[in-house]
Protein backbone atom coordinates (compact mmCIF):
# COMPACT_ATOMS: atom_id res chain seq x y z
CA UNK A 1 0.00 0.00 0.00
CA UNK A 2 1.81 2.89 -1.42
CA UNK A 3 0.15 6.33 -0.18
CA UNK A 4 1.79 8.72 -2.44
CA UNK A 5 0.56 6.55 -5.82
CA UNK A 6 -2.96 5.91 -4.19
CA UNK A 7 -3.18 9.73 -3.31
CA UNK A 8 -2.17 10.68 -7.10
CA UNK A 9 -4.34 7.91 -8.40
CA UNK A 10 -7.41 9.30 -6.45
CA UNK A 11 -6.73 12.96 -7.01
CA UNK A 12 -6.08 12.37 -10.73
CA UNK A 13 -9.57 10.12 -11.51
CA UNK A 14 -12.12 12.24 -13.23
CA UNK A 15 -14.42 8.78 -13.61
CA UNK A 16 -17.31 8.37 -10.48
CA UNK A 17 -15.98 5.72 -8.71
CA UNK A 18 -18.37 2.99 -7.99
CA UNK A 19 -18.13 2.94 -4.37
CA UNK A 20 -16.47 5.32 -2.11
CA UNK A 21 -16.00 4.21 1.90
CA UNK A 22 -15.45 6.70 4.66
CA UNK A 23 -13.85 5.21 7.48
CA UNK A 24 -10.92 2.99 7.70
CA UNK A 25 -12.53 0.68 10.96
CA UNK A 26 -13.38 -2.96 10.38
CA UNK A 27 -16.78 -1.88 8.86
CA UNK A 28 -15.17 0.33 6.21
CA UNK A 29 -12.54 -1.99 5.64
CA UNK A 30 -14.67 -4.73 5.12
CA UNK A 31 -16.63 -2.61 2.51
CA UNK A 32 -13.72 -1.95 0.49
CA UNK A 33 -12.59 -5.36 0.02
CA UNK A 34 -16.66 -6.75 -0.75
CA UNK A 35 -16.68 -4.11 -3.03
CA UNK A 36 -13.20 -4.22 -4.50
CA UNK A 37 -13.86 -8.13 -4.87
CA UNK A 38 -16.82 -7.87 -6.77
CA UNK A 39 -15.29 -5.96 -9.37
CA UNK A 40 -16.21 -2.52 -8.57
CA UNK A 41 -14.15 0.64 -8.36
CA UNK A 42 -13.23 1.61 -4.61
CA UNK A 43 -11.50 4.20 -2.47
CA UNK A 44 -11.54 3.87 0.71
CA UNK A 45 -11.03 7.47 2.98
CA UNK A 46 -9.78 7.19 6.49
CA UNK A 47 -8.97 10.53 8.14
CA UNK A 48 -6.59 9.03 10.51
CA UNK A 49 -5.02 5.92 10.78
CA UNK A 50 -6.72 2.92 9.41
CA UNK A 51 -8.08 1.47 13.19
CA UNK A 52 -6.96 4.49 14.97
CA UNK A 53 -11.01 4.60 15.96
CA UNK A 54 -12.62 1.48 17.78
CA UNK A 55 -11.04 -1.29 15.61
CA UNK A 56 -7.70 -1.47 17.13
CA UNK A 57 -9.52 -1.45 20.98
CA UNK A 58 -11.52 -4.17 21.27
CA UNK A 59 -11.41 -7.44 23.59
CA UNK A 60 -10.02 -9.34 20.40
CA UNK A 61 -12.39 -12.18 20.16
CA UNK A 62 -14.46 -13.57 17.39
CA UNK A 63 -17.22 -15.08 19.11
CA UNK A 64 -20.78 -15.85 19.40
CA UNK A 65 -21.50 -13.78 22.63
CA UNK A 66 -22.06 -15.87 25.50
CA UNK A 67 -23.74 -12.41 26.83
CA UNK A 68 -25.93 -12.17 23.82
CA UNK A 69 -27.21 -15.33 24.56
CA UNK A 70 -28.23 -14.51 27.81
CA UNK A 71 -30.02 -11.69 26.20
CA UNK A 72 -31.87 -13.91 24.12
CA UNK A 73 -30.60 -12.45 21.40
CA UNK A 74 -29.78 -15.69 19.33
CA UNK A 75 -29.92 -14.48 15.54
CA UNK A 76 -26.85 -12.18 16.48
CA UNK A 77 -25.41 -15.21 18.37
CA UNK A 78 -25.79 -17.47 14.87
CA UNK A 79 -24.91 -15.28 12.85
CA UNK A 80 -21.61 -14.58 14.36
CA UNK A 81 -20.52 -18.29 15.01
CA UNK A 82 -21.10 -18.35 10.96
CA UNK A 83 -18.64 -15.54 10.54
CA UNK A 84 -16.32 -17.01 13.33
CA UNK A 85 -15.90 -19.99 11.38
CA UNK A 86 -15.49 -18.32 8.11
CA UNK A 87 -12.72 -16.09 9.63
CA UNK A 88 -10.84 -18.71 11.22
CA UNK A 89 -10.61 -20.48 7.20
CA UNK A 90 -10.06 -17.47 5.63
CA UNK A 91 -7.71 -15.60 8.18
CA UNK A 92 -6.00 -18.44 10.12
CA UNK A 93 -2.71 -16.80 10.26
CA UNK A 94 -4.62 -13.99 12.89
CA UNK A 95 -7.47 -15.56 14.26
CA UNK A 96 -7.02 -18.89 16.56
CA UNK A 97 -9.01 -21.08 18.53
CA UNK A 98 -9.09 -20.31 22.29
CA UNK A 99 -10.65 -22.46 25.45
CA UNK A 100 -12.39 -20.21 27.78
CA UNK A 101 -13.40 -21.76 31.00
CA UNK A 102 -16.09 -20.38 33.41
CA UNK A 103 -15.06 -21.19 36.69
CA UNK A 104 -18.20 -22.23 38.61
CA UNK A 105 -18.38 -21.37 42.62
CA UNK A 106 -21.91 -23.37 43.22
CA UNK A 107 -23.49 -26.80 41.97
CA UNK A 108 -26.49 -24.53 40.91
CA UNK A 109 -23.78 -21.88 38.56
CA UNK A 110 -22.16 -25.01 37.18
CA UNK A 111 -25.56 -26.73 35.79
CA UNK A 112 -26.70 -23.74 34.63
CA UNK A 113 -23.59 -22.83 32.62
CA UNK A 114 -23.40 -26.39 30.92
CA UNK A 115 -26.95 -26.29 29.97
CA UNK A 116 -26.10 -22.62 28.46
CA UNK A 117 -22.92 -23.65 26.78
CA UNK A 118 -24.39 -26.69 25.21
CA UNK A 119 -27.11 -23.86 23.60
CA UNK A 120 -24.02 -22.11 22.30
CA UNK A 121 -22.65 -25.07 20.73
CA UNK A 122 -26.13 -25.80 19.02
CA UNK A 123 -26.06 -22.58 17.43
CA UNK A 124 -22.97 -23.06 16.20
CA UNK A 125 -24.05 -26.04 13.69
CA UNK A 126 -21.83 -26.99 11.19
CA UNK A 127 -19.28 -24.05 12.42
CA UNK A 128 -18.68 -25.90 15.65
CA UNK A 129 -14.96 -25.60 16.97
CA UNK A 130 -15.19 -27.55 19.63
CA UNK A 131 -17.81 -28.98 22.19
CA UNK A 132 -18.25 -27.36 25.88
CA UNK A 133 -18.27 -29.61 28.40
CA UNK A 134 -18.06 -29.51 32.58
CA UNK A 135 -14.93 -29.64 34.50
CA UNK A 136 -14.36 -31.12 37.81
CA UNK A 137 -12.13 -29.02 40.55
CA UNK A 138 -8.90 -30.45 39.30
CA UNK A 139 -9.36 -29.77 35.89
CA UNK A 140 -10.32 -26.13 36.31
CA UNK A 141 -7.08 -25.80 38.53
CA UNK A 142 -4.95 -27.87 35.93
CA UNK A 143 -6.27 -25.15 33.00
CA UNK A 144 -6.25 -22.37 35.39
CA UNK A 145 -3.64 -22.84 37.84
CA UNK A 146 -4.03 -19.47 39.40
CA UNK A 147 -7.66 -19.24 40.03
CA UNK A 148 -8.93 -19.05 42.89
CA UNK A 149 -10.08 -22.14 44.50
CA UNK A 150 -11.76 -21.55 47.88
CA UNK A 151 -14.97 -23.14 47.09
CA UNK A 152 -14.36 -23.48 43.71
CA UNK A 153 -17.14 -26.28 42.43
CA UNK A 154 -15.91 -26.98 38.97
CA UNK A 155 -16.79 -25.15 35.76
CA UNK A 156 -17.30 -25.36 32.22
CA UNK A 157 -14.83 -25.12 28.71
CA UNK A 158 -15.35 -24.12 26.05
CA UNK A 159 -14.31 -22.88 22.64
CA UNK A 160 -14.09 -19.19 21.03
CA UNK A 161 -11.56 -17.75 18.78
CA UNK A 162 -9.24 -15.01 19.38
CA UNK A 163 -7.25 -12.25 16.87
CA UNK A 164 -5.41 -9.30 16.60
CA UNK A 165 -7.85 -6.76 16.08
CA UNK A 166 -5.60 -3.96 14.08
CA UNK A 167 -3.56 -6.59 12.48
CA UNK A 168 -6.60 -8.28 10.69
CA UNK A 169 -7.42 -4.94 10.03
CA UNK A 170 -4.46 -3.93 7.72
CA UNK A 171 -4.94 -7.71 6.17
CA UNK A 172 -8.05 -6.78 4.83
CA UNK A 173 -6.98 -3.65 3.31
CA UNK A 174 -4.33 -5.28 1.57
CA UNK A 175 -6.45 -7.69 0.31
CA UNK A 176 -8.56 -5.35 -0.81
CA UNK A 177 -5.84 -3.23 -2.89
CA UNK A 178 -4.83 -6.83 -4.30
CA UNK A 179 -8.62 -6.93 -5.99
CA UNK A 180 -7.80 -3.06 -7.31
CA UNK A 181 -9.02 -1.08 -4.21
CA UNK A 182 -7.49 2.04 -3.90
CA UNK A 183 -6.99 2.98 0.22
CA UNK A 184 -5.92 6.21 2.01
CA UNK A 185 -5.05 6.66 5.80
CA UNK A 186 -5.23 10.85 7.12
CA UNK A 187 -7.41 11.68 4.68
CA UNK A 188 -10.68 13.41 6.22
CA UNK A 189 -13.90 13.38 4.42
CA UNK A 190 -15.18 17.29 4.55
CA UNK A 191 -18.15 17.58 2.75
CA UNK A 192 -20.50 15.71 0.57
CA UNK A 193 -21.65 16.65 -2.85
CA UNK A 194 -24.53 16.57 -4.60
CA UNK A 195 -26.20 16.71 -7.87
CA UNK A 196 -28.79 18.78 -9.47
CA UNK A 197 -31.40 16.21 -8.19
CA UNK A 198 -30.23 16.06 -4.28
CA UNK A 199 -28.68 12.78 -4.53
CA UNK A 200 -25.10 12.41 -2.87
CA UNK A 201 -22.46 12.06 -6.18
CA UNK A 202 -19.10 12.51 -4.74
CA UNK A 203 -17.03 13.29 -1.59
CA UNK A 204 -14.81 16.21 -0.63
CA UNK A 205 -11.41 15.31 1.42
CA UNK A 206 -8.36 17.15 2.90
CA UNK A 207 -5.29 15.06 2.74
CA UNK A 208 -4.25 16.02 6.32
CA UNK A 209 -0.13 15.48 5.65
CA UNK A 210 -0.26 18.53 3.07
CA UNK A 211 -3.12 20.46 3.97
CA UNK A 212 -5.17 20.00 0.47
CA UNK A 213 -7.98 19.28 -0.11
CA UNK A 214 -9.75 17.04 -3.10
CA UNK A 215 -12.98 16.34 -4.90
CA UNK A 216 -13.80 13.28 -5.97
CA UNK A 217 -16.88 11.79 -7.98
CA UNK A 218 -18.49 8.62 -6.55
CA UNK A 219 -21.76 6.88 -7.55
CA UNK A 220 -22.39 6.07 -4.21
CA UNK A 221 -21.07 6.45 -0.78
CA UNK A 222 -21.07 4.63 2.54
CA UNK A 223 -20.35 5.72 5.46
CA UNK A 224 -18.61 3.39 7.58
CA UNK A 225 -17.55 5.62 10.39
CA UNK A 226 -18.43 3.64 13.60
CA UNK A 227 -19.34 6.21 16.62
CA UNK A 228 -18.84 9.38 14.27
CA UNK A 229 -21.44 8.16 11.50
CA UNK A 230 -24.10 11.20 12.91
CA UNK A 231 -21.50 13.90 11.55
CA UNK A 232 -21.21 12.79 8.54
CA UNK A 233 -24.70 11.95 8.18
CA UNK A 234 -25.22 15.54 9.32
CA UNK A 235 -23.31 16.45 6.04
CA UNK A 236 -25.55 14.59 3.77
CA UNK A 237 -28.92 15.87 6.02
CA UNK A 238 -28.49 18.79 7.70
CA UNK A 239 -30.28 18.48 11.13
CA UNK A 240 -30.56 15.03 10.46
CA UNK A 241 -30.90 12.97 14.34
CA UNK A 242 -28.48 10.42 15.10
CA UNK A 243 -29.60 6.69 16.16
CA UNK A 244 -26.68 5.69 18.01
CA UNK A 245 -25.64 6.15 21.25
CA UNK A 246 -21.80 5.47 22.66
CA UNK A 247 -20.12 3.21 25.56
CA UNK A 248 -16.58 3.08 26.68
CA UNK A 249 -15.09 0.06 27.47
CA UNK A 250 -11.75 -0.42 29.11
CA UNK A 251 -9.31 -3.03 29.35
CA UNK A 252 -6.13 -3.66 31.38
CA UNK A 253 -3.37 -5.57 30.12
CA UNK A 254 -0.91 -6.98 32.93
CA UNK A 255 1.77 -9.72 33.36
CA UNK A 256 1.43 -13.01 31.93
CA UNK A 257 1.83 -14.35 35.76
CA UNK A 258 -1.37 -13.27 36.59
CA UNK A 259 -3.02 -16.02 34.40
CA UNK A 260 -0.97 -18.88 33.45
CA UNK A 261 -1.79 -21.55 31.06
CA UNK A 262 -2.93 -21.47 27.61
CA UNK A 263 -6.89 -20.92 28.94
CA UNK A 264 -8.88 -17.50 29.40
CA UNK A 265 -11.68 -16.85 32.00
CA UNK A 266 -14.89 -16.04 31.53
CA UNK A 267 -16.39 -14.72 34.19
CA UNK A 268 -20.19 -15.05 33.81
CA UNK A 269 -21.27 -11.89 36.32
CA UNK A 270 -19.24 -9.15 37.25
CA UNK A 271 -20.49 -6.95 40.23
CA UNK A 272 -22.96 -5.39 37.54
CA UNK A 273 -24.24 -8.04 35.62
CA UNK A 274 -21.83 -8.29 32.85
CA UNK A 275 -19.43 -10.83 31.96
CA UNK A 276 -15.17 -9.75 32.05
CA UNK A 277 -12.26 -11.95 29.97
CA UNK A 278 -9.28 -12.38 31.13
CA UNK A 279 -7.31 -13.87 28.00
CA UNK A 280 -4.00 -14.36 27.45
CA UNK A 281 -2.73 -12.01 24.42
CA UNK A 282 0.53 -11.81 22.60
CA UNK A 283 2.13 -12.55 26.32
CA UNK A 284 0.54 -10.46 28.03
CA UNK A 285 -3.03 -11.05 29.54
CA UNK A 286 -5.84 -9.02 28.53
CA UNK A 287 -8.80 -8.40 31.30
CA UNK A 288 -11.80 -6.38 30.44
CA UNK A 289 -14.20 -4.54 29.45
CA UNK A 290 -16.35 -2.39 31.21
CA UNK A 291 -19.50 -0.81 29.98
CA UNK A 292 -19.85 2.84 30.22
CA UNK A 293 -22.16 5.42 28.67
CA UNK A 294 -20.08 8.21 27.11
CA UNK A 295 -21.55 11.65 25.87
CA UNK A 296 -19.16 12.60 22.97
CA UNK A 297 -17.19 10.63 20.52
CA UNK A 298 -13.91 10.93 20.42
CA UNK A 299 -10.72 9.20 18.86
CA UNK A 300 -8.76 9.09 21.98
CA UNK A 301 -11.23 8.21 25.05
CA UNK A 302 -9.45 7.58 28.54
CA UNK A 303 -9.89 5.37 31.03
CA UNK A 304 -12.02 6.60 33.96
CA UNK A 305 -10.58 5.74 37.59
CA UNK A 306 -14.13 3.98 38.03
CA UNK A 307 -13.42 1.39 35.13
CA UNK A 308 -10.05 0.50 35.99
CA UNK A 309 -11.18 -0.07 40.31
CA UNK A 310 -14.20 -2.10 38.82
CA UNK A 311 -12.03 -4.25 36.56
CA UNK A 312 -9.30 -5.13 39.17
CA UNK A 313 -12.05 -5.14 42.16
CA UNK A 314 -13.60 -8.19 39.87
CA UNK A 315 -10.71 -9.95 38.61
CA UNK A 316 -9.17 -10.40 42.53
CA UNK A 317 -12.20 -12.36 43.36
CA UNK A 318 -10.83 -15.05 40.99
CA UNK A 319 -7.54 -14.65 40.68
CA UNK A 320 -4.71 -16.40 42.90
CA UNK A 321 -1.76 -13.56 42.70
CA UNK A 322 -4.13 -10.47 43.19
CA UNK A 323 -3.22 -7.74 40.94
CA UNK A 324 -3.20 -3.98 41.68
CA UNK A 325 -2.93 -0.92 39.89
CA UNK A 326 1.21 -1.21 39.94
CA UNK A 327 1.12 -4.46 37.89
CA UNK A 328 -0.81 -2.49 35.21
CA UNK A 329 1.28 -2.43 31.90
CA UNK A 330 -1.31 -0.53 29.67
CA UNK A 331 -5.00 0.57 29.64
CA UNK A 332 -6.73 1.25 26.41
CA UNK A 333 -10.31 2.57 26.22
CA UNK A 334 -12.66 1.85 22.71
CA UNK A 335 -16.18 3.35 22.17
CA UNK A 336 -18.88 1.02 20.97
CA UNK A 337 -21.46 2.65 18.21
CA UNK A 338 -24.89 1.16 19.93
CA UNK A 339 -27.81 1.41 18.16
CA UNK A 340 -30.74 3.24 20.06
CA UNK A 341 -34.32 1.88 19.41
CA UNK A 342 -36.54 3.55 22.06
CA UNK A 343 -35.07 4.61 25.99
CA UNK A 344 -33.15 1.92 26.94
CA UNK A 345 -31.94 1.42 30.83
CA UNK A 346 -28.51 0.42 30.41
CA UNK A 347 -26.25 0.38 27.38
CA UNK A 348 -25.12 -3.07 28.35
CA UNK A 349 -28.63 -4.17 26.98
CA UNK A 350 -28.26 -2.38 23.71
CA UNK A 351 -28.35 -5.05 20.97
CA UNK A 352 -24.82 -5.56 19.48
CA UNK A 353 -26.36 -5.78 15.83
CA UNK A 354 -26.02 -3.58 12.85
CA UNK A 355 -28.18 -1.33 11.12
CA UNK A 356 -28.54 0.00 7.61
CA UNK A 357 -29.63 3.12 6.66
CA UNK A 358 -30.24 5.00 3.43
CA UNK A 359 -31.50 8.74 3.39
CA UNK A 360 -33.32 10.83 0.92
CA UNK A 361 -29.83 12.03 -0.53
CA UNK A 362 -28.76 8.08 -0.70
CA UNK A 363 -25.91 8.28 1.22
CA UNK A 364 -25.71 4.66 2.87
CA UNK A 365 -24.92 4.63 6.88
CA UNK A 366 -23.99 1.01 8.31
CA UNK A 367 -23.72 1.44 12.06
CA UNK A 368 -23.40 -1.18 15.63
CA UNK A 369 -22.73 -4.53 14.71
CA UNK A 370 -19.24 -6.39 15.70
CA UNK A 371 -15.63 -7.01 14.70
CA UNK A 372 -16.93 -10.50 14.47
CA UNK A 373 -19.67 -9.51 11.99
CA UNK A 374 -17.77 -7.15 9.68
CA UNK A 375 -17.92 -9.06 7.09
CA UNK A 376 -21.48 -9.84 6.90
CA UNK A 377 -22.28 -5.78 7.84
CA UNK A 378 -20.16 -5.13 4.74
CA UNK A 379 -21.82 -7.60 2.38
CA UNK A 380 -25.13 -6.28 3.67
CA UNK A 381 -23.88 -2.45 3.03
CA UNK A 382 -22.33 -3.14 -0.39
CA UNK A 383 -25.75 -4.65 -1.54
CA UNK A 384 -27.95 -1.95 -0.13
CA UNK A 385 -25.03 0.81 -2.25
CA UNK A 386 -25.30 -1.26 -5.43
CA UNK A 387 -28.82 -0.84 -5.44
CA UNK A 388 -29.33 2.59 -4.50
CA UNK A 389 -26.92 3.71 -6.74
CA UNK A 390 -28.06 0.55 -9.93
CA UNK A 391 -24.74 -0.53 -10.07
CA UNK A 392 -24.46 -3.78 -11.88
CA UNK A 393 -25.68 -7.03 -9.69
CA UNK A 394 -22.81 -8.95 -8.48
CA UNK A 395 -22.64 -11.34 -5.28
CA UNK A 396 -20.35 -11.12 -2.70
CA UNK A 397 -17.68 -13.25 -2.89
CA UNK A 398 -15.74 -12.87 0.65
CA UNK A 399 -17.56 -15.75 2.25
CA UNK A 400 -14.82 -17.47 1.01
CA UNK A 401 -12.01 -15.40 0.01
CA UNK A 402 -8.96 -15.95 1.60
CA UNK A 403 -7.49 -12.96 3.83
CA UNK A 404 -3.54 -11.96 2.68
CA UNK A 405 -1.09 -12.53 5.37
CA UNK A 406 1.56 -9.64 5.78
CA UNK A 407 4.69 -9.59 3.44
CA UNK A 408 7.73 -10.86 5.24
CA UNK A 409 10.30 -8.08 6.19
CA UNK A 410 13.88 -8.74 6.32
CA UNK A 411 15.45 -10.31 9.34
CA UNK A 412 17.61 -8.16 11.50
CA UNK A 413 17.91 -7.46 15.06
CA UNK A 414 15.51 -6.45 17.47
CA UNK A 415 15.32 -3.31 18.74
CA UNK A 416 14.08 -4.00 22.23
CA UNK A 417 14.61 -7.56 24.24
CA UNK A 418 11.23 -8.35 25.19
CA UNK A 419 9.37 -7.38 21.83
CA UNK A 420 10.46 -8.67 18.63
CA UNK A 421 10.57 -5.29 16.47
CA UNK A 422 12.94 -4.65 14.08
CA UNK A 423 14.22 -2.41 11.47
CA UNK A 424 12.73 -4.15 8.69
CA UNK A 425 8.99 -4.44 10.34
CA UNK A 426 9.23 -0.99 10.45
CA UNK A 427 10.30 -0.27 7.44
CA UNK A 428 7.54 -3.23 5.81
CA UNK A 429 4.72 -1.42 7.64
CA UNK A 430 6.15 2.25 6.29
CA UNK A 431 6.33 0.53 3.07
CA UNK A 432 3.78 -2.01 2.56
CA UNK A 433 1.38 -0.85 5.15
CA UNK A 434 0.80 2.64 5.38
CA UNK A 435 2.23 3.65 8.40
CA UNK A 436 3.07 7.40 8.92
CA UNK A 437 3.72 8.23 12.40
CA UNK A 438 5.28 6.23 15.24
CA UNK A 439 2.10 5.95 17.25
CA UNK A 440 0.81 4.02 13.73
CA UNK A 441 3.83 1.77 14.52
CA UNK A 442 3.64 1.15 18.13
CA UNK A 443 -0.07 1.39 18.65
CA UNK A 444 -1.31 -0.86 15.39
CA UNK A 445 1.22 -2.11 13.29
CA UNK A 446 3.26 -3.71 16.12
CA UNK A 447 1.24 -3.87 19.82
CA UNK A 448 3.42 -2.61 21.94
CA UNK A 449 1.56 0.32 23.01
CA UNK A 450 -1.30 -1.82 23.55
CA UNK A 451 1.05 -4.61 25.71
CA UNK A 452 3.38 -2.34 27.60
CA UNK A 453 3.05 1.85 27.49
CA UNK A 454 6.51 2.74 28.86
CA UNK A 455 8.26 0.25 26.63
CA UNK A 456 6.50 1.78 23.92
CA UNK A 457 7.70 5.45 25.25
CA UNK A 458 11.12 4.40 25.92
CA UNK A 459 11.08 2.51 22.10
CA UNK A 460 9.84 5.74 19.96
CA UNK A 461 12.80 7.48 19.72
CA UNK A 462 14.58 5.00 18.20
CA UNK A 463 11.63 4.10 16.02
CA UNK A 464 11.69 7.81 14.80
CA UNK A 465 14.77 7.53 13.44
CA UNK A 466 14.02 4.50 11.61
CA UNK A 467 11.01 6.00 10.04
CA UNK A 468 12.41 9.80 9.22
CA UNK A 469 15.17 8.07 7.33
CA UNK A 470 12.52 5.85 5.31
CA UNK A 471 10.65 8.65 4.98
CA UNK A 472 12.77 10.81 4.06
CA UNK A 473 12.17 13.32 7.29
CA UNK A 474 14.70 15.36 9.93
CA UNK A 475 15.45 15.86 13.06
CA UNK A 476 12.73 18.45 13.43
CA UNK A 477 10.11 15.54 12.15
CA UNK A 478 11.75 13.25 14.44
CA UNK A 479 11.61 15.29 18.10
CA UNK A 480 7.72 16.10 16.77
CA UNK A 481 6.92 12.78 16.41
CA UNK A 482 8.37 11.62 19.41
CA UNK A 483 6.71 14.36 21.53
CA UNK A 484 2.91 14.03 19.88
CA UNK A 485 3.90 10.00 20.88
CA UNK A 486 4.82 10.42 24.47
CA UNK A 487 1.51 12.69 24.80
CA UNK A 488 -1.02 9.43 23.38
CA UNK A 489 0.98 7.00 25.32
CA UNK A 490 1.16 8.64 28.54
CA UNK A 491 -3.22 7.89 28.19
CA UNK A 492 -2.12 4.39 27.98
CA UNK A 493 0.65 4.13 30.68
CA UNK A 494 -0.50 3.06 34.60
CA UNK A 495 1.78 5.92 36.00
CA UNK A 496 -0.86 8.47 34.09
CA UNK A 497 -3.59 7.13 36.06
CA UNK A 498 -2.06 6.54 39.81
CA UNK A 499 -0.27 9.97 39.70
CA UNK A 500 -4.06 10.96 39.53
CA UNK A 501 -3.90 12.85 36.57
CA UNK A 502 -7.22 12.03 35.21
C1 LIG B 1 -14.27 -2.03 24.42
C2 LIG B 1 -14.76 -2.75 23.20
C3 LIG B 1 -14.54 -4.11 23.06
C4 LIG B 1 -14.99 -4.77 21.94
N1 LIG B 1 -14.69 -6.09 21.78
C5 LIG B 1 -15.13 -6.77 20.72
C6 LIG B 1 -14.77 -8.13 20.54
O1 LIG B 1 -14.02 -8.71 21.32
N2 LIG B 1 -15.27 -8.76 19.45
C7 LIG B 1 -16.08 -8.15 18.56
O2 LIG B 1 -16.52 -8.82 17.64
N3 LIG B 1 -16.38 -6.83 18.65
C8 LIG B 1 -15.92 -6.13 19.71
N4 LIG B 1 -16.19 -4.79 19.83
C9 LIG B 1 -16.94 -4.12 18.77
C10 LIG B 1 -16.02 -3.72 17.60
O3 LIG B 1 -14.75 -3.33 18.05
C11 LIG B 1 -16.68 -2.58 16.81
O4 LIG B 1 -17.98 -2.98 16.47
C12 LIG B 1 -15.92 -2.27 15.52
O5 LIG B 1 -14.54 -2.10 15.76
C13 LIG B 1 -16.48 -1.00 14.89
O6 LIG B 1 -15.76 -0.76 13.70
P1 LIG B 1 -16.12 0.47 12.76
O7 LIG B 1 -15.29 0.32 11.54
O8 LIG B 1 -17.59 0.53 12.58
O9 LIG B 1 -15.69 1.74 13.60
P2 LIG B 1 -14.23 2.38 13.81
O10 LIG B 1 -13.20 1.35 14.03
O11 LIG B 1 -14.36 3.41 14.89
O12 LIG B 1 -13.90 3.07 12.44
C14 LIG B 1 -14.50 4.27 12.00
C15 LIG B 1 -13.43 5.10 11.34
O13 LIG B 1 -14.02 6.20 10.66
C16 LIG B 1 -13.07 7.25 10.65
N5 LIG B 1 -13.74 8.52 10.33
C17 LIG B 1 -14.63 9.20 11.09
N6 LIG B 1 -15.01 10.33 10.46
C18 LIG B 1 -14.35 10.38 9.28
C19 LIG B 1 -14.31 11.31 8.19
N7 LIG B 1 -15.04 12.44 8.21
N8 LIG B 1 -13.52 11.04 7.12
C20 LIG B 1 -12.76 9.90 7.09
N9 LIG B 1 -12.76 8.98 8.11
C21 LIG B 1 -13.54 9.22 9.18
C22 LIG B 1 -12.51 7.20 12.07
O14 LIG B 1 -11.27 7.85 12.18
C23 LIG B 1 -12.44 5.69 12.34
O15 LIG B 1 -11.15 5.16 12.11
C24 LIG B 1 -15.72 -4.09 20.93
C25 LIG B 1 -15.93 -2.71 21.07
C26 LIG B 1 -15.43 -2.03 22.18
C27 LIG B 1 -15.61 -0.57 22.31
Amino acid sequence: MDRRLNLKEAAGRTEPWDVVVIGGGATGAGCALDAASRGFSVLLLEQQDFGKGTSSRSTKLIHGGVRYLRQGNISLVRESLRERGLLLKNAPHVVHKGAFVIPCYSIWEKSFYVFGMKLYDLLAGKHSIGSSRALGRAEVVEKLPNIHYDNLKGGVIYFDAQFDDARLLIDILRTAETHGGVLLNYCRVTSLMKNRNGMIDGVEFEDLEADEKFTVRAKTVINATGIFSPSVQEMSDPGSSPRITFSQGVHLVLDRRFLLGDSAIMIPKTSDGRVLFCIPWKGRVLIGTTDTPVGLPTLEPQALESEIDFILDNAVKYLSIKPTRGDIKSVFAGIRPLIMKGPAAKTSSLSRGHELLVDASGLVTITGGKWTTYRKMAEDAVDKAAAVAGLDRRNSVTASLPIEQPANSEDDTALDSNFAITRGEIVRAIRDEMARTVEDVLARRTRILFLDADAAIRLAPRVAEIMAKELGRGDVWIKAQVAEFEVVAAGYAPGFYSKGNH
